[in-house]
Order: C-alpha cells, then structure tokens, then sequence
C-alpha cells in the first residue's frame, strides 16, 4: 500500500510538473500555468513524502528559507508605483544609497539593492551583460544568486558602469515582486516596439542615474568658461561616462 501510494505521488507530480533541478534530496518541480506563465507553482517530492499537503508544506519550507525571492526595499516599490518624478527617483536613490559626489558609484548602489556582480566573458561579442532577480537561483560557476548583474569583463569601465546603470533602470521600473526578470542586454539587435520601449526607458534611466540633472547644471555652469567639446572630455572623464551618453544628455538638457 505505502508503494501504491509512492507511486501514485510521483505519477501525480510527475504528470502534472516539470522538474527543475534537484536540491539535495528534494526533488523540485514546477508547474506552469497554462494561461500566465508568470505564475508558477511548485511541487516536491520527496521519497517520504505520502501526501500532497505534506509536499505543498515541505514547498513553503524551502521556498521561504531557500527559494525566496530577495526583498525589495520599500523605496523602491515606491518608485515603481511611479510615486516620484524622474529627478526625484534619482534624488531619492541617492539618498538611499548614501551618493553623495560624482562620478556617480552605480555599483554601490546595485551592491545595495543586494546585486552580486559578476566578470566574465561572454560566448557572443556584442554581449554587455545579463541581469536576473527571481524567485530561483541563476547558477553561476557553482554559485548561486537570486539578484545578479553579470558583467563582460572586457568592457571598458565606463560601459560596465552604463550597463550597471541600465539594469538598474530595469529593476527600478520594470521588475515586480511577483515575477522574474531576466536580461540578456547586448548591442546591434533587432527588437520589437515593445521590447525598444523598454531597452529605451532603461537607457534613459542610466543616462539620468550617470549624469543627474540637478549635478550636472551645476558642472556645467562651473565649468562655463570651457568650449562645448572640451566640455564633453571633461565630463566624461570626471562623470567616467562614454561621450555618447555625454552628448546625448546635454542635449537632453538643453545645451547644445
Ligand atoms: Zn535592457
């Protein structure tokens, strides 16, 4: 009988799931929602497990101390719910995160947002970077991480911190608490409008996070006396931001 009931648990999850990978002895699956995706539910098995509420409480357990999506900091629901201009985004993260003077620290402020950052090299060139935040661990070189940025280690420093900058972007105003996010961000592709409305608002966030508005007048009328183009050098390097971004936010600005 206590067979008959193992086999029929394991057929039972077994119909219904897709196993995901195996934590010790549990065997973890998922069950995706067949009309939102977004939505998933997991089942565990566990050769001494007899019943389906035994398996739905061992799920909790592990969700809760090991499965668990990392917290979002109440700031930064706020943010989301759009609470806040786009100076006042930029003003209340500084403040959260202690960003006092320039060139603005992006990674101390993704290292709050409990981001692990990682160097590696990518297989494809136009590679810039891969972000993630879920509820399941991205698995990298046998460590596991539930909020990462992984960064192209050949990139030039101010690339990384752009593509540090743009990933924030996306956790500040497209990540939820009820889903993951994954990114794979890279140059020269072919996107969909929605896709480019989204890699735009990214970009216009880091290029505000980079270079705020508020600091950057103040620099400006500092530096005053310099010519338009000595300008750009000059905040590229003090702001360690590529001249591109640089010439696109003085336009942005108004100084053109
Ligand atoms: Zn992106």
């Amino acid at each position: 009988m206590t067979f008959l009931r193992a086999l029929w648990d394991i057929l039972h999850v077994a119909w219904f799931a897709n196993p995901i990978y195996c934590y010790n002895r549990f065997v973890v699956f998922k069950i995706l929602n067949s009309t939102n995706f977004s939505l998933v539910y997991r089942y565990i098995y566990d050769e001494r497990v007899r019943k389906i509420g035994t398996v739905i409480y061992l799920h909790n357990v592990i969700r809760n101390k090991i499965m668990s999506k990392k917290s979002t900091p109440e700031y930064v629901k706020e943010i989301r719910r759009n609470q806040y201009s786009m100076d006042g985004n930029i003003e209340k993260i500084f403040s959260e995160c202690e960003i006092t003077s320039y060139p603005i620290n992006v990674f101390q402020i993704a290292r709050k947002l409990e981001f692990d950052i990682i160097y590696g090299k990518f297989k494809q060139d136009n590679v810039y970077g891969v972000m993630w935040d879920g509820d399941e661990p991205l698995n990298v070189g046998g460590k596991q991480m539930y909020r990462a940025i992984l960064l192209n280690k050949q990139d030039s420093l101010e690339r990384q911190a752009f593509t540090v900058a743009h990933e924030i972007g996306h956790f500040m105003l497209h990540c939820k608490d009820n889903t993951n996010f994954y990114e794979r961000y890279h140059g020269g592709a072919e996107q969909t409008d929605s896709q480019k409305l989204i890699e735009d608002q990214a970009d216009f966030f880091a290029a505000n996070l980079l270079l705020p508005k508020k600091l950057m007048k103040a620099y400006i009328s500092q530096h005053s006396n310099l010519s338009r183009s000595d300008l750009i050098s000059k905040t590229c390097k003090d702001f360690l931001v590529e001249k591109d971004t640089v010439v696109r936010r003085f336009e942005e600005l108004g100084y053109e």
